[in-house]
C-alpha cells in the first residue's frame, strides 16, 4: 500500500497517522519528495482501513497494492483449485462440467424424467430450486425439504451429484445431509451469516455472483468461505444488472479471464439467468466455452412452457443435447473435453 501525503501534514499529524497504521502490525517506510511524502506499508495490509485513511485531511492518495483477497488470491496458491462435487471433478484441466435441470423442482416424477433426459443428454451433474428466492412473496416458494428428497432419489437413480440452493444459515445440516453442490444464490452472495456458516461446511459451494456486485466484492464473498475453513468454491457468473432491458442481466463474460487469473478457483457461467431467454441460452454457453469457463448450468425442463419458474429461460433436453455437442467441439479446439 503506497500512501501520499500532503507537504503541509504537520510532523504531529504525520505521526499519528503512522503510529495507527503500524498498530496494525505492518511496517511503514517513508520517502521524503520535494512536494509530498510518500509511505511504502509493507506486510499484511488487508487489515488497513485504506477509506479510513483518505479520509484523513492531510493524505492526498491512497493506492493498494496487493489484493485484499488471501485464500482465494492465485499468487499464494498458482494451481488451479479442481474441487470435487461427489466424484465429478471441476476445475483445472477437467472435462468441461455441465449442470442441467429444472430452475424449480416439481415433484418426484417430473424430477426423475429431467434427471434422466439431462443425463442422457450429456449432462454431469443435476440442478433444481426446492428453496427459490423469488421477487414476490406470492410466486411459488419452492417445495423445501420435500424437493431435496426428489433431488436425492435422482441423484441416486442416475448416480449424478446435485446441486441446490440454500437460502438461509438454519438449514445447512438439511443441506450438508442431501445436497453435493451448495449454491449461494445471487441474492445471498453478501449474506455474511451464510457465508460463514459455509465456511463450516463439509460440502463444496457454488457462489453465485451478485446482481450488482464487483469482481472483487464477489472474490471477497468467496474469501469468506475460505476463511472460515472451506476451500472448495467454484464462482459461477450469471450476469449482472446493466441499463439494457431487452435482456434478463448482463452476461459479464470478461470475468472468466480475470477470475483464472485473480484466483485460483473453478468457474461456471450460468447462460440462463444471464440472458433470461431461451433462444440465447446456446450462443452465451458456446461463448463460455470458449472463453475458457470451467462448467455451464443450464435450466432444463422437458416442457418449458409449464415450468413453475422462469420457463423463458429454460431449455428442453433436445435442446441440451445440441447445445452439448456443439460445445465439444468448440471444447476440442480450445484444448479442453467436455
Ligand atoms: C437459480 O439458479 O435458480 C437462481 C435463482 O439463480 P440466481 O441466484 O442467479 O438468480
Ligand atoms: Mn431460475
Amino acid at each position: 500500500m503506497i500512501i501520499t501525503m500532503k507537504k503541509n501534514a504537520p510532523e504531529q499529524e504525520i505521526q499519528n497517522l503512522v503510529q495507527s497504521i503500524e498498530d496494525k502490525g505492518v511496517k511503514v517506510t517513508m520517502i521524503q519528495g520535494a512536494n509530498y511524502n510518500v509511505f511504502g506499508i509493507v506486510g499484511d495490509t488487508t487489515v488497513v482501513d485504506d477509506r479510513l485513511i483518505t479520509a484523513n485531511p492531510y493524505v492526498d492518495n491512497v493506492k493498494r497494492i496487493a489484493a485484499p483477497y488471501k485464500k482465494a488470491n492465485r499468487l499464494f496458491h498458482p494451481l488451479d483449485s479442481v474441487i470435487d462435487v461427489d466424484g465429478v471433478k471441476v476445475g483445472g484441466n477437467e472435462k468441461i462440467v455441465i449442470i442441467g435441470g429444472p430452475c424449480s423442482v416439481e415433484g418426484e416424477e417430473s424430477t426423475m424424467q429431467i434427471a434422466k433426459e439431462v443425463k442422457e443428454a450429456g449432462a454431469m451433474m443435476l440442478r433444481g430450486g426446492a428453496y427459490k428466492p423469488r421477487t414476490s412473496p406470492y410466486s411459488f416458494q419452492g417445495m423445501g425439504i420435500e424437493g431435496l428428497k426428489c433431488l436425492y432419489k435422482a441423484k441416486l437413480a442416475y448416480n449424478m451429484p446435485i446441486v441446490s440452493e440454500l437460502m438461509s444459515e438454519n438449514k445447512v445440516d438439511e443441506f450438508e445431509e442431501y445436497v453435493d453442490l451448495i449454491q449461494v444464490g445471487a441474492r445471498n452472495m453478501q449474506n455474511f451469516d451464510l457465508l460463514k456458516a459455509l465456511g463450516k461446511c463439509s460440502k463444496p459451494i457454488l457462489l453465485k455472483r451478485g446482481l450488482s456486485n464487483t469482481m472483487e466484492e464477489w472474490i471477497m464473498a468467496a474469501e469468506y468461505i475460505m476463511a472460515g475453513g472451506n476451500e472448495n468454491v467454484i464462482m459461477c457468473e450469471r450476469g449482472i444488472r446493466t441499463f439494457e432491458t431487452y435482456t434478463r442481466n448482463t452476461l459479464d463474460l470478461s470475468v472468466i479471464p480475470i477470475i483464472k487469473s485473480k484466483t485460483h478457483l473453478p468457474i461456471v457461467i450460468d447462460p440462463s439467468h444471464a440472458t433470461g431467454k431461451r433462444d440465447l441460452v446456446e450462443s452465451m454457453a458456446l461463448a463460455a466455452i470458449a472463453a475458457g469457463a470451467d462448467g455451464l448450468m443450464l435450466e432444463v425442463h422437458e416442457n418449458p412452457e409449464c415450468a413453475w419458474s422462469d420457463g423463458a429461460q429454460t431449455i428442453t433436453p433436445a435442446a441440451l443435447k445440441t447445445l452439448i455437442e456443439k460445445g465439444r467441439k468448440i471444447a476440442n479446439v480450445i484444448g479442453r473435453e467436455m
